[in-house]
């Protein structure tokens, strides 16, 4: 990480506001500016982390499909779309069945859905995982080997897609039955594509991560997957993932429910925020289950929710609706960041601000990678700081933090976020 001396500081701090001033700092008020794959380019795994091309750890976070052969409806560009605009993916899993009048019995049907959801990903520059979604894979491993051995010819040389193998173990060996199918897919994508990462499921429907960890697989750039269910799956669990991360592997959460295992039952908020912290502190990727429109408590939207997008609040189920807002606050700054066409020392956005316009307390959501000081500041039209909320040290993780601002009159105001990464400028309007 590069600091920044306290001149530099404030000389980035006056050019930002000036370059503001005069209109010359690009805002995107449009996500289809701001391409996720461009500016966190190939990922790889470097300890137990997923890292972007520069080496900075990064968690994705976006919505799983529902089983393909089930509802395929959601398999399309518009959907996708959709997902990336209004919810704020910046990764889509197309979990692709297997079983069940899948992939096995209609192999060219099943594949055109992944194929239709993968050239979205790709065209609107966000992350796809495309998942082999089966629990008895260790019988299908020719089948699957086939499979990935396509997916990584078409799709190898793209960045955006990460191949997940294995989607959910039932409660069967790891040492015996799922490494060795895992190990044979990973060696057969390989040969192929030497990079892109492989995402590697665990017994006990991708639980078991402590086991795994204990007897990883040979190779690189892969990951283990860890599912949950917050109403059911809870602190031994999430032990597992702590076992699993001190060990040295890195997860990726690419399912998890609000609710029962079952995917109905009550939504769990407690457990639900236990779940939240643990991925934040950790900077775990997430995919929440699922784009479907059945009467499911985990199900994202509510009966006849269109195939194409544009959902109303009122297509959005409870789960949906929870799930939504958090990708907003999470990922919504890394759509919008500041842009300086002199192309400084900026970031992609860590800091939110909401609601915008505020009447008197304001949040201010922020993510940190490392612990260090924080200064947040709020500067008038004339440049003149008016006063200062934060200058403080923070540990890592990720922090929304509440302020009073009814000492300010209405108007319009800039705050200024520093870190030792970057300096962040955004337009705040208090309005009363
Ligand atoms: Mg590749």
């Amino acid at each position: 990480m590069k600091s920044v001396s306290t001149n530099k500081l404030s000389t980035i701090i006056i050019l930002l506001f000036s370059l503001i001033l005069l209109g010359n700092t690009k805002i995107h008020s449009s996500p289809n500016d701001i391409n996720i794959v461009d500016t966190y380019g190939q990922l790889s795994v470097s300890g137990n982390r997923i890292v972007n091309q520069h080496g900075d750890p990064v968690a994705l976070r976006g919505m799983s499909l529902y089983w393909s052969q089930w509802i395929g409806k959601y398999y399309n560009y518009d959907c996708i779309k959709w997902l990336r605009d209004d919810w704020k993916c910046t990764v889509v899993r197309a979990a692709m069945a297997v079983e069940s009048g899948g992939y096995l019995n209609n192999p060219a049907v099943e594949k055109a859905k992944i194929e239709a959801v993968a050239d979205a990903c790709i065209d609107l520059g966000i992350y796809v995982i495309i998942d082999w979604h089966d629990h008895n894979a260790h019988l299908h491993q020719a089948q699957a080997v086939s499979f990935f051995k396509q997916m990584a010819e078409e799709y190898g040389e793209y960045p955006n897609v990460l191949y997940e193998i294995y989607n959910e173990p039932l409660q069967i060996s790891w040492p015996n039955l799922v490494k060795p199918y895992s190990q044979a897919v990973t060696d057969s994508i390989r040969t192929i594509d030497p990079d892109n990462i492989v995402l590697v499921g665990s017994p006990t429907w991708s639980q078991d991560v402590d086991v795994a960890s204990l007897s990883p697989l040979t190779g690189s750039n892969i990951a283990y997957t860890l599912h949950f269910y917050a109403a059911t799956h809870k602190q031994s669990i999430r032990n597992k993932a702590l076992t699993a991360l001190n060990n040295g592997v890195a997860l990726f959460v690419s399912e998890f429910g609000t609710c029962e295992a079952s995917g109905s039952g009550a939504i769990n908020a407690t457990e639900l925020n236990l779940w939240y912290k643990l991925m934040d502190d950790n900077i775990i990727s997430w995919c929440n289950w699922s784009i479907a429109d059945i009467n499911e408590t985990s199900a994202a939207l509510l009966p006849g929710a269109s195939a194409t997008g544009n959902w109303p609040t009122n297509k959005i189920s409870q789960s949906g609706t929870i799930i939504r807002s958090r990708l907003n606050s999470l990922n919504g700054p890394i759509f919008s960041p500041i842009e300086d066409q002199n192309q400084a020392v900026l970031r992609p956005s860590s800091i939110h601000q909401f609601p915008n316009p505020v009447q008197s307390t304001a949040q201010f959501q922020f993510q940190l990678l490392t612990p260090q000081i924080v200064r947040l500041e709020i500067y008038n039209l004339l440049g003149q700081k008016v006063t200062t909320l934060l200058n403080s040290p923070f540990q890592l993780g990720t922090y929304t933090l509440a302020f009073d601002l009814n000492n300010l009159p209405s108007g319009t105001y800039f705050y200024c976020f520093q870190t030792a990464e970057s300096v962040e400028m955004k337009r705040l309007q208090i309005v009363r």
